[in-house]
């Protein structure tokens, strides 16, 4: 990112506006009104070679007529003028475009969005939309855009892919009491998209936390890879989460694979914390934007109300950090601020008599005190406290305690006293929020991102004796057959090639093979069926497993031939596969997409008939962290199973983790080649004993 031209981008110092209009109600004329309202310190030049000036100020017939420098150019033009129009600011030394104009790649004239954009490029000059709203920005009171006033003011900035989302957003901070600095419309993202946006925020200094009102990234690597390296907290609503994944799959993975579960596992992988909903995207925006992360689990909960309380408990749970009760110094203090029939357990119930004096000295102590990570305060209105009051009395609590490392977030239930003080309370840097379940979802997002944190820490795995070129020649074979899905024994060789275990397995052409490769292999073994043609061999007749003789071998040999033939008279048949009979274990699956967006991702959950039933599973993009994997394994319903249920013995959850971050290594290292895969199921062993592949899937991209 080259910073000056992406400053000359988002915080001009001056600004031209090529489309600018005398006539109100154009956009051309709204930029320029809005520009003047904003007080907007810059300077402004409006082009239009029909006008001498625009509500007062000197036009210009062309940018290249404009005396001074100019950083950003505002094109209200109609489309098919845009890319005269770059070029000539391209020529004038302009820095960036903020490209309003509609008309492009949505509606199909991708091409000519491309080569504006190449031709911005060939400049050095960056292009934001187009088919956008503009920029707003308070800190440079800059409304380069036609929404109608900068929104309230706050530490948060907001990007947006959907334009009229962001002026309705522009209008509701004033309603909700949640400001922003920044507002960016990044519409059809041809050039600036999340990742230069999110890169460009961090490094500046209004901008405390990083809001995101997602369609679909353009480069989710990317935008994962600078979410990673930010240093301020990044929050993401994504929409549409139900219509992905809708085309047909080949395998599992393709089809449990849908847009929820793939932007939650690049979510957890960039550190960006879940938005539920857009009141959900403003409470946690508010918090973010104004405490800092909470680094433990101790939540301390102190209020006025049983009630509240008592929800705030329920909804402490829910949101991943459930109560435990104080330690006795804790509660010994406490006690000291409060009625007989108070209560210090937590939540800390001051009672209904509690007045500004109790809640100071309480919350004073409580965020001194080391067991305590977090605080939420809650207070119901009473007729004998003044909300006002006891909000200053939080607020000085809090500053008193010289702690700034810990977060407090604050609900009030009343009327419009306690809205009054909730504000008073926003305005002094403490989130307040109207229900106790709102003040704990806050605090929440402060916990999610300090775990973010943790948990990206790098510990990539060091993948030596990998053998990319076996795997290659594999590959290379069937497509040498025309196919582009390999048989388990080819998909096993490329597995083998990763230094997964698979069960050893010989393909037999004839009933006296198999029962020599039988004795090889050592009893009892597993026969398959291998046809490129049926890649589900159960539902072809084509698995038997625990063939204990010679007897054995040749009789299933002869039964699973014609249970083939049954299944699929035209299936070519490779052979019959003699396998290594792997003993028992708890199955698990794993898979892989190429996804549109991510690239290659891996799946995991319980394997066997379950998977399909239960969707028990989870996501990561790869490549991905021992500590990301092992986070996959507890993340799932079935986490127990793994762990050990009834007397069973925990599985090999070390083997386990290297195996998922190596599989994750291997579909990312043949990411050109391969667009699905599987391994379904995998069978994992007691603690120390690792685990076995004992059937595998790949099927190659077309080509
Ligand atoms: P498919 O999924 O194509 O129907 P699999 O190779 O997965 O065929 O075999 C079906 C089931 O047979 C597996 O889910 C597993 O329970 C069992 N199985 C297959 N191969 C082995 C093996 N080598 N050792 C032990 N069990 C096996
Ligand atoms: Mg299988």
């Amino acid at each position: 990112m080259d910073l000056k031209v992406m400053n000359g981008l988002l915080t001009p110092k001056s600004v031209a506006i090529i489309g600018a209009s005398s006539t109100p109600g154009k956009i051309g004329h709204t930029v320029v009104k809005n520009l003047i309202e904003s007080k907007y310190a810059g300077k402004i030049y409006p082009v239009n070679p029909k006008a001498d000036d625009i509500l007062g100020i000197k036009c210009y017939p062309t940018v290249t007529d404009i005396p001074g420098e100019v950083d950003a150019a505002i094109m209200t033009l109609p489309a098919k003028f845009v890319l005269e129009s770059v070029k000539e600011c391209g020529e004038k030394g302009v820095k960036g475009a903020i490209i309003i104009t509609s008309g492009f790649s949505e509606v199909g004239e991708k091409a000519l969005e491309e080569e504006i954009v190449k031709t911005a490029h060939s400049y050095g000059m960056r292009v934001l939309g187009p088919n956008i709203v503009g920029v707003l920005s308070n800190s440079d009171q800059f409304n380069g855009s036609f929404a109608p006033f900068l929104p309230l003011k706050g530490s948060g900035s907001l990007v947006s892919q959907s334009g009229a989302l962001l002026i309705g957003i522009d209008a509701s901070t004033y309603m909700r009491g949640v400001g922003f600095d920044k507002l960016i419309s990044i519409g059809n993202m041809s050039d600036v998209s999340f990742a230069d946006t999110i890169e460009w925020l961090d490094q500046d200094e209004k901008t405390k936390c990083i809001s995101l009102y997602i369609e679909g990234f353009k480069q989710g690597r990317k935008v994962i890879e600078v979410s990673q390296k930010a240093r301020k907290p990044i929050i993401g609503l994504k929409s549409g989460i139900s219509a992905h994944g809708a085309a047909a799959a080949a395998s599992h993975t393709g089809s449990l694979a849908g847009a929820a579960k793939i932007y939650d596992a690049a979510f957890k992988q960039a550190g960006i914390i879940w938005a539920d909903d857009l009141n959900n995207l403003f409470d946690r925006t508010l918090a973010l934007s104004l405490q800092p992360p909470m680094k433990g689990d101790n939540l301390l909960i102190i209020t006025n109300g049983g009630g509240v309380g008592v929800l705030a408990t329920d909804s402490a749970e829910k949101f991943g950090i459930p109560l435990k009760f104080a330690p006795d110094d804790v509660q010994t203090e406490l006690k000291k601020h409060m009625p007989e029939f108070g209560s210090a357990k937590n939540p800390v119930d001051l009672t209904g008599m509690a007045g500004t004096e109790w809640y100071g000295d309480s919350v004073k102590f409580a965020i001194q005190h080391p067991w305590v990570d977090g605080l939420v305060v809650l207070y119901c209105e009473t007729a004998m406290t003044d909300p006002l009051e006891i909000a200053k009395g939080i607020h000085n609590a809090v500053k008193e305690s010289g702690v700034t490392d810990k977060p407090v977030t604050v609900s009030y239930v009343g009327g419009e006293k306690s809205e009054k003080a909730m504000k008073w309370l926003v305005e002094n840097g403490i989130p307040a929020y109207s229900a106790p379940d709102l003040a704990i979802n806050a605090i929440a997002a402060l916990r999610e991102y300090a775990l973010n944190k943790e948990n990206n820490q790098d510990d990539h795995l060091d993948f030596q004796g990998v053998d990319k070129q076996k795997a290659l020649a594999v590959i290379e074979k069937a497509r040498q057959d025309g196919r582009d899905a390999l048989t388990e024994i080819e998909a096993k060789q490329v597995f083998e090639a990763y230094q997964l275990p698979v069960t050893h397995s010989r393909v037999a052409k004839s009933e006296d093979e198999a029962v020599k490769l039988a004795a090889e292999i050592g009893y009892p073994v597993v026969m398959k069926i291998v046809s490129p043609q049926i890649l589900h061999k159960s539902d072809a007749g084509g698995v038997k497993v625990n063939i204990k003789d010679e007897a054995g071998v040749r009789t299933t040999y002869n039964t699973i031939l014609q249970n083939a033939k049954a299944y699929k008279a035209d299936a070519n048949i490779h052979g019959i596969l003699v396998q290594e009979m792997a003993p028992l274990g708890t199955e698990v699956i794993l898979g892989s997409v190429n996804d549109a967006t991510f690239g290659p991702t891996v799946m995991f959950g319980l394997g066997g008939i379950f998977v399909e039933v239960l969707k028990d599973v989870t996501f990561r993009v790869a490549p991905f962290s021992k500590k990301q994997a092992l986070e996959m394994m507890a993340e799932i319903k079935g986490a127990p199973i793994l762990r050990g249920v009834r007397g069973e013995l925990p599985r090999d959850m070390d083997a386990l983790a290297d195996a998922i971050c190596r599989y994750a290594h291997m579909v990312l290292d043949l990411a050109d080649e391969v667009s699905e895969s599987d391994a379904n199921p995998v069978l994992v062993y007691e603690n120390g004993k690792g685990l076995k592949v004992v059937d595998a899937r790949i099927i190659l991209k077309k080509k």
